[in-house]
């Protein structure tokens, strides 16, 4: 197989798809990984199996869904000698290595699998100066994170078996909280970046997790989220951010005296009247720092890209940027994910081949994690193994939806309650039209869950009249056959896939 395509997944963590510019949103500028959507494909409607870091991974590198991989939490490391895609392509003739954050547990047991090279951050990582686990090797690596993925990333590919087709997963730790940026970008974005219309959410009209959820950029961000530290008893200007005190909730300045507030790099002290002036400035400071860490991982992105057409491999690799799961950027007042609400259950999913795939295409076809692994088996010209869920992106690349394309997306977050955020356990489906959700609120002493017993609530959105998601018309008279349908159809797709339902 002469003609393997080499392929290069690049996937961020936590990268909203509204924070690529090639998504349109206008918050920020992402010329190089933009390339990969002019030269290739930009999908509109890839979701996430389970919209949180380690199932996500395990979704990807399994083809599986998380009750099959057994990865349903973030606390649930995978099992490593399950077969995965990275060993599949390996024994079909690929070098394979994975570079950045694994995120799916450490040691013996749950370390990385079926690659030639492995050098990866232990659990969440550090921004800067961090540990890596290199080949079993614990190493600490002077530098930014972002560079030091990118750079490890080129490394390999400079000094791999050039005999042989590669797979290379370079997992960047960013965008990850909490939003640390490289000082060279720590002043871009000087204007405000525009605020979403339900900032301002009162989460009436939907079922309660939503008012229940602690991810509130109003209340719920910490000093470390902010890069902020308090003026006595906290900690020094210039401390790393990792300490305990600065995990602390900033409190409003209704509830204390005198509230100020500085930052930790340069010491400028800021103060705040009123409850309204603070949740501006978090807001405009959570999106700085996100999108700042973001220009880092652009940058590396074209370094990789360069790369490829100095070398003159960027005909046959296919190269693909996504994000382990979408984020919230301040919609429905929040940050984090989570959720199947849109913005945390949408992925971004970018792919160049040019090969097999026209310049500047738009895919709206469904589909979504679970089915990276078929697609890369596909591409390889390799047999897709019967124990994979997902099926294969190829006829979509091609530019048309075949007449049998699955047109339902089926998540489900199991962390019923976890202590951070509060987020309620649920599953459900998205169609192009329709979002049916059910809460069934139960952690079943899951790892990282809390007591569960709360009502259980049904949603229904319509994706084309409601796409800001604000009112679940579940109940309304009107909307009885669509329930009637898509309860039929989340049954169907449960039970297609193995999943158990609650009762
Ligand atoms: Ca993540």
């Amino acid at each position: 197989m002469s003609n393997q395509p080499n392929i290069l997944f690049i996937m961020a963590d936590d990268h909203a798809a509204k924070a690529i510019s090639a998504y349109k949103a206008g918050i920020n500028e992402t010329p190089n990984i933009d390339r990969i959507a002019q030269e290739g494909m930009r999908f509109d409607h890839c979701y996430v199996t389970n919209s949180i870091c380690t199932p996500s991974r395990a979704a990807i590198l399994t083809g599986t869904y998380n009750h099959v991989n057994g990865v349903t939490t973030l606390n649930t490391p995978l099992n490593n000698r399950l077969p995965n895609v990275a060993k599949h392509l390996q024994t079909g003739g690929y070098e394979t290595a994975i570079v950045g954050k694994w995120h799916l547990g450490e040691g013996k047991d749950h370390e990385p699998t079926g690659f030639d090279y492995w050098s990866v951050l232990p659990g969440q990582g550090e921004y800067f100066d961090p540990f890596m686990i290199e080949m079993e090797r614990d190493v600490e690596v002077s530098g930014y994170v972002t560079d030091i993925v990118t750079d490890k990333s080129l490394n390999w590919l400079e000094k791999r078996n050039k005999n042989k087709p590669f797979f290379l997963m370079c997992h960047h730790k960013a965008p990850h909280r909490e939003w640390e940026p490289h000082p060279k970008y720590r002043d871009i974005y000087k204007d405000n970046i525009k605020v979403p219309e339900t900032f301002h959410d009162d989460y009436k009209n939907r079922a309660k997790a939503a008012a229940e959820a602690k991810m509130r950029i109003k209340d719920d961000m910490t000093y470390a989220d902010l890069g902020l530290v308090q003026p006595e008893g906290g900690l020094e200007v210039g401390q790393r951010s990792t300490a305990t005190s600065t995990r602390r909730k900033i409190p409003n300045p209704e509830d204390v005296t005198n509230l100020r507030l500085i930052d930790k790099e340069t010491g400028e002290a800021f103060t705040f009247e009123t409850k309204d002036e603070l949740s501006h400035f978090k807001y405009q400071r959570y999106l700085k720092r996100y999108l700042r860490t973001i220009a880092s991982i652009d940058e590396g992105i074209g370094r990789l890209l360069d790369y490829l057409d100095e070398n003159q491999l960027s005909e046959n690799t296919v190269v693909i940027y996504t994000s382990d799961q979408g984020f919230f950027l301040g919609e429905h007042g929040w940050f984090d994910k989570r959720f199947i609400y849109e913005q945390s259950l949408q992925m971004p999913f970018l792919i160049r081949y040019p090969e097999k795939i026209m310049p500047a295409q738009i895919c709206s076809s469904i589909c979504c994690n679970v089915d990276f692994a078929p697609t890369f088996l596909d591409l390889a010209g390799l047999r897709i193994p019967s124990y994979m869920q997902g099926i294969s992106l190829m006829p979509l690349l091609k530019g048309s939806e075949p007449d049998n394309w699955p047109q339902i997306a089926y998540h489900r977050y199991w962390m019923h309650r976890d202590p951070d955020h509060n987020a309620y356990a649920h599953y459900g489906i998205r169609t192009q039209s329709y979002k049916l959700i059910y809460w069934y609120n139960e952690g079943y002493s899951l790892p990282g869950t809390n007591q569960g017993g709360q009502d259980r609530e049904w949603e229904l959105f319509d994706c084309k009249k409601d796409p800001l998601e604000l009112f679940n018309v579940f109940s309304d008279p009107n909307y009885q056959e669509v329930v009637a349908m898509m309860k039929t159809a989340l049954q169907k797709k449960m039970m297609e896939i193995g999943d158990e339902p609650e009762h």
